[in-house]
């Protein structure tokens, strides 16, 4: 006997306005929220119930990066529930077993043992755990310029406006200076960064401090792509002093930049590093904290405080094996990193017509541009964590014309599934192109 779940397809505005009344959005004023209704979805376009065609140019959250309704996946998901739904993670499956070895061989250096969880923020959670028991330090480094996911622990290393509302949140957790300040056009000087954090090493005193966490490239906070040295640097001042330096690949990781994880570009091996998103492509619900082999070992005679109902779910980890699989087969991260210069022709073009387009940065498929009032002095089309009448018409301007992306404070992510065409990709940019113009008549000078 099956379930009968809908009587019959609903509209749009039927499946929105229930939605608003008996559920809860993320981040949001619920009044104000104003949700597009998707039906399915195939590559890098979505339907709605009407069917009209969407271009996902952010890859919903950054994280579909295999594209949508790939059969492989779905097929792997079919075959995992049919054949063991879940055990509690006390127990082994051979999907467990299929899963830590293929991922661990994707894992740069000696990333060696993982643990799985149900998403990025509780891999941050059980990271700052792992940190913290292994080194028995407690204080975390973190930065302004951050974001880690929302549950309490996670939220407090998150150093973007969306910690306020949660503070105080958790003790002994330290912020150190961003390689890239809001309102500014570049990096600042790798030297000026690393000595930064460097004084906070030192003001704190080193034998207090478990760890440093840092996104690889900072995600939703800009796309801000730290200058060589700054990884290798960070490297070098934990191994100095014995803190566990914790890479956040959540958004980065994956493929998005060209390799399977950004730091790769730095050739560095961080002693934590956090994933999601990726790791399934979003087609379920997976995160995991990968550690090295001497962290991993400290553990095999030391208890592990930590635990999850759902950690290692056997259909989560039939999703993630089904997703890496397709990551290979069709050469995606290849492709993402052939792809890093198609990115930044379109951004240069665009620079180059527009003159609300003030910086844009892009590696592999992972890509910004920021809209600024004016290049000289450089003013951002915002302020600070704010918004503008220009950047609302830019997201009514996409949304009308049929691409999803994320416009957050003065810029406009481009980061759609790697699996993208030529074809869409210059498709996206030519509706950005006409959203430029709008902004363009807020320039002064
Ligand atoms: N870390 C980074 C870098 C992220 O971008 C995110 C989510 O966007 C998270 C952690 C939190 O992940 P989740 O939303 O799966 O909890």
């Amino acid at each position: 006997m099956t379930v009968q779940v809908a009587q019959s397809r609903m509209t749009s505005e039927e499946i929105a306005r229930l939605s608003k009344e008996h559920t809860f959005f993320s981040w949001s004023v619920q009044g104000a929220v104003d949700p597009i209704a998707v039906d399915h979805a195939e590559g890098v376009w979505l339907f709605t119930p009407e069917g009209n065609r969407i271009l996902d140019f952010n890859s919903q959250l950054m994280s579909v990066n295999i594209g949508h309704g790939d059969r492989r996946v779905v097929d792997a998901i079919v075959e995992q529930a049919n054949r063991l739904q879940f055990v509690q993670p006390a127990f082994v499956t051979e999907i467990r077993a299929r899963l830590g070895e293929k991922l661990t061989g994707l894992l740069p250096g000696d990333l060696d043992k993982v643990f799985f969880t149900l998403g990025g923020a509780e891999a941050i959670e059980n990271a700052i755990k792992i940190a913290r028991q292994y080194t028995g330090r407690y204080k975390i480094l973190a930065r302004y310029r951050a974001y880690h996911g929302a549950t309490m622990g996670a939220m407090t290393l998150t150093g973007d406006p969306r910690r306020w509302a949660t503070e105080p949140g958790l003790v002994g957790v330290v912020r150190y200076p961003d390689t890239h300040r809001w309102g500014e056009p570049a990096p600042r000087p790798v030297e000026e960064s690393l000595r930064g954090l460097e004084d906070v090493i030192m003001y704190e005193g080193p034998h207090t401090i478990a760890a440093v966490f840092l996104e690889t490239i900072v995600g939703t906070n800009g796309i801000l792509i730290p200058p060589d040295g700054y990884i290798q640097g960070v490297r070098e001042l934990c191994d100095r002093h014995g803190i566990l330096m914790v890479a956040d690949e959540v958004m980065a990781g994956f493929g998005r930049t060209g390799r399977w994880f950004a730091i790769e570009h730095w050739n560095t091996v961080p002693d934590l590093m956090t994933m999601a998103k990726g790791l399934t492509s979003s087609y379920l619900p997976l995160g995991g904290v990968a550690m090295r082999r001497h962290i991993a070992e400290k553990f095999d005679s030391m208890m592990f405080y930590g635990g999850l109902t759902y950690s290692s779910h056997p259909i989560s980890l039939a999703a993630s094996l089904a997703t890496l699989r397709v990551y290979e087969e069709d050469h995606l991260v290849e492709r993402a990193a052939a792809m890093d210069s198609v990115m930044r022709a379109h951004h240069e073009r665009l620079a180059a017509k527009h003159p609300s387009v003030g910086a844009y940065r892009n590696l592999g498929l992972f890509g910004i541009l920021d809209l600024v009032r004016s290049h000289d002095p450089y003013t951002p089309m915002t302020n600070f964590n704010a918004t503008s009448a220009e950047m609302t018409a830019v997201g009514r301007y996409l949304r009308e014309h049929g691409v999803y992306t994320m416009v957050s404070n003065n810029s406009i992510h481009t980061n759609p599934p790697l699996c993208i065409s030529e074809e869409d990709l210059a498709h996206g940019f030519e509706v950005i192109d006409g959203a430029l113009s709008i902004a363009d008549r807020a320039v002064q000078g």
